[in-house]
């Protein structure tokens, strides 16, 4: 059986059918969050259950990147390509400086801890965009537990140049995964409040952006039907590529689900990566899996300094 389902032949631009699935490494509890360094040819993860990054490239292979990891989940790289983590143990979003240093970036709304950031997104502006649902405080499962400050789980914009930390979305039960458009005037964001209640949501919403830092019109772009989204990836033609029970599932950005990319495991995220950034990189619970394309990320092609 193919690892392709075929569901539009408009996805048959974005990946050949015949295409295998390739398993890298395992060893994980529950891969999440990863990002891809292109001047190194390398992938770093979380792999949150067991407080440790993992790190992955086609020289070395799959070694123990840093642990303890404060039970990091999501990760991005800013315009600067400086590495930007959500943090569940600490319940922040920090930045590694490039001497190794960690900053950190926003812990507290309003006087109070934050839940467990647990995914984000960097703008061309520099903000960052994240989401805030409980799980990291749920239980020491992927964190410490603890009593949650917050009246809600939110969606956040941080603006690194004034500090102010501000909500965009307050109507989601737990907003996950987040990426904006290639022309950023769009922003998706996962709700998996299906985890809490059996009919809770388990969709992506979109939303428009306005004037660059207001969310409007949101509306339901996508429902899973193998269990929940939860981190997300577009590629420069606006096409989403999300986790779901049974693999990546693929949507245009008129909203038709072209197809899946089946994998053998519960998937989290993925994550564009390799030298011309069409190979997609999927942290599917004990495994790092990757599939070539014949689109490219939205991002990949950024040229980072560091
Ligand atoms: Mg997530």
């Amino acid at each position: 059986m193919s690892d392709v389902l075929v569901e539009s032949p408009r996805l048959l631009g974005l990946i050949a059918a015949d295409v295998a699935v390739e398993r890298l490494g395992g060893g994980t509890i529950w891969a999440e969050g990863p990002v891809y360094f292109r001047e190194g040819d390398f992938l770093l993860y979380s792999d949150i259950p067991n407080d440790r990054m993992m790190r992955w490239s086609a020289a070395d292979g799959l070694t123990v990147y840093r642990q303890p990891a404060t039970y990091t989940n999501g990760h991005t790289r800013d315009n600067q390509g400086r590495l930007v983590s959500c943090s569940h143990g600490a319940r922040r979003v920090h930045r590694t400086e490039p001497d190794g240093t960690v900053t950190v970036l926003a812990d507290r709304y309003q006087g109070r801890r934050l839940n467990s950031p647990n995914d984000v997104v960097v703008k061309s502006d520099d903000t960052l965009w994240f989401t805030d649902p409980f799980y990291g405080i749920k239980s020491n499962l992927e964190g410490h537990q603890a009593p949650r400050e917050q009246p809600g789980q939110y969606v956040y914009r941080f603006d690194p140049a004034s500090g102010n930390l501000t909500v965009v979305a307050d109507d989601f039960e737990m907003p996950n995964g987040i990426a904006f458009s290639p022309d950023e005037a769009l922003l998706y964001v996962a709700d998996t409040g299906l985890s809490e209640r059996s009919d809770g949501p388990r969709h992506i919403r979109v939303f428009d952006v306005v004037d660059g830092q207001r969310l409007a019109n949101g509306r339901l772009f996508a429902t899973c039907d193998a269990g929940m989204f939860d981190g997300f990836r577009l590629d420069t033609h606006g096409n989403l590529f999300t986790s779901a029970g049974d693999g990546i599932h693929v949507y245009a950005p008129d909203g038709e689900r072209l197809g899946k990319i089946l994998i053998p495991e519960k998937v989290a995220n993925c994550e564009f990566g390799g030298p011309s950034g069409d190979q997609l990189f999927v942290t599917a619970s004990s495994s790092l899996y990757r599939v070539q394309l014949t689109t490219r990320g939205a991002t990949s092609g950024r040229a980072f300094a560091a």
